[in-house]
């Protein structure tokens, strides 16, 4: 059950309207990674989930984002009311003016209707859960590049407050996840192939006109990590050998450390 309150969740004021600001404040209304998008991705998630405690996590955090939307659609439409009546400021977004009246829709800043296709939902809460950490840190930047874009005292106070949120759902995404008390990398139930699963391959290889060559680090060596260097060079060298295997009167060579799931997608 809904219940709306004629309140704000966080006050705002505008000093002086910004149509142009108010476009780009759009992007967190019917955006990609906005306010509709994480209201609905969350509460979705909440109505799927079998486990009562993240379902009503699910539930508080999909219906603050519906606050987070009215908040910033108030804040955008504030920015974008010079489009109703000055031509100048109506040219900022024809779309918003002639067909919104100068309003707010369920557009992103360029226009671009909003679509169920920006929802991430799976029905396996721990990948959910991994989705929203994302969606939090995409809605954090996205209010923090608006806030360097900003002039405005007021508009800047609302988006530090609506930032500041996304960073705390993070925070309570990212607890929920941890208890699960899954172990890492653990996704589904089949488990990975072994061996396969902790091989690198080093796929870009060669020196870059800027310097750039091989890195090292934990992502590639230390722990179980294995290199594999140029896999599909060593494939297709592998190709020709085998070729001179089936020839009568060849004997049987030692195995290749090419992974075999890997010989079979190139063959
Ligand atoms: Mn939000
Ligand atoms: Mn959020």
């Amino acid at each position: 059950m809904y219940h709306h309150i004629k309140k704000l969740m966080y006050t705002v004021n505008v000093g002086t309207p910004d149509p142009r600001f108010g476009n780009m404040l759009l992007e967190q209304f019917g955006g990609a990674n906005g306010e509709l998008a994480a209201a609905m991705q969350y509460s979705i998630q909440g109505l799927n989930c079998d486990d009562a405690d993240r379902k009503d996590l699910l539930m508080d955090i999909g219906t603050e984002e519906l606050s987070h939307l009215e908040v910033v659609g108030t804040l955008a439409r504030m920015h974008l009311k010079p489009m109703k009546k000055d031509r100048d400021a109506a040219e900022v977004d024809p779309l918003i003016a002639i067909a919104g009246g100068g309003g707010v829709s369920l557009f992103n800043s360029m226009g671009d209707a909003w679509t169920a296709d920006y929802l991430k939902i799976t029905g396996e809460l721990d990948v959910d859960l991994r989705s929203n950490i994302a969606a939090e840190a995409r809605a954090k930047i996205v209010y923090e590049r608006l806030i360097n874009f900003c002039d405005d005292p007021g508009s800047k106070d609302a988006l530090q407050f609506l930032m500041t949120r996304e960073i705390t759902h993070m925070k309570a995404f990212t607890a929920a996840l941890e208890s699960l008390g899954k172990a890492p990398f653990s996704v589904g139930k089949i488990p990975p192939t072994p061996v396969l699963v902790d091989q690198y391959f080093n796929d870009s290889t060669g020196e870059g006109d800027e310097g750039e060559s091989d890195a090292r680090g934990p992502w590639n060596q230390g722990g179980e990590w294995e290199m594999v260097e140029v896999p599909e060079l060593r494939q297709g060298v592998e190709n020709l050998e085998s070729r001179d295997d089936e020839r009568p009167g060849k004997k049987e060579r030692a195995g290749s450390p090419v992974p075999k799931t890997r010989a079979r997608r190139s063959a």
